[in-house]
């Protein structure tokens, strides 16, 4: 099997981050999520002011940054899965540029479960482990159970952020799942499946539209 070039879409919460490292482990290809490299750079000046100014009000990065980094980040990578990008229609526009995907797919989520999930998820300081104090509840509810870091709720977690980062993907983001399943290249799969069902299926539609 060649190496599959996957987008892995949904909104804040759908449960991207989970999904796209077992894609990437198991397919052998590299998780490019670009809100991880976003914080781990939040104060690199842009032409467009700091990442961080956005991060942290919970509104998209500029188009103009995140098209120069995602070419950076794709260049010379064989096999791949995208996590938070394309997040707008400039943005699906860089994509097709600069390289061919062979599927979309599409985590579907009630907005009752993402503001749930997002709420009382916390994240391990030190290694980035995530948790769910329901649902996936670390041993000590402030220490992680992997490293003994501290854990944290994400600043743009918050329940006002959390409100703007929906706002920003229903306004921004709709339109581009939209755009792909006119294309024909969207999967949707039912995000509110337990994560090992999510897994199940997102592992036969991979299959299905890689050679
Ligand atoms: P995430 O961890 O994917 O929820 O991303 C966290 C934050 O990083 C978002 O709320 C945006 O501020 C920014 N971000 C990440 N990816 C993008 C993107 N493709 N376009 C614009 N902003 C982004």
């Amino acid at each position: 099997m060649v190496k599959p070039s996957v987008v892995l879409m949904g909104p804040p919460g759908a449960g991207k981050g989970t999904q796209a490292s077992n894609v990437a482990t198991e397919f052998g290809i590299e998780h490019i999520e670009t809100g991880a490299v976003l914080r781990e750079n939040k104060d690199m000046e842009t032409s467009e002011g700091t990442p961080r100014e956005y991060i942290e009000q919970g509104e998209y990065v500029p188009d103009s940054v995140m098209n120069e980094l995602i070419e950076e980040l794709l260049s010379g990578v064989d096999g791949f899965v995208l996590d938070g990008y394309p997040r707008t229609q400039s943005q699906v526009a860089k994509l097709d540029e600069i390289t061919d995907l062979d599927v979309v797919l599409f985590l579907a989520v009630s907005e009752e479960t993402l503001i749930n999930r997002l709420s009382k998820r916390r994240v391990c300081a030190n290694c980035g482990n995530t948790y769910h104090l329901e649902f996936q509840p670390p041993e000590s509810p402030e220490e992680c159970d992997g490293c003994g870091g501290e854990l944290i709720q994400r600043e743009d977690d918050s329940p006002e952020k959390i409100k703007t980062r929906l706002h920003e993907y229903m306004e921004k983001t709709e339109s581009v799942i939209e755009e792909y399943r006119s294309r024909s290249s969207l999967v949707e799969i039912d995000g509110e499946q337990s994560p090992q069902e999510v897994w199940t299926d997102i592992q036969e539609a991979v299959h299905a539209n890689v050679q």
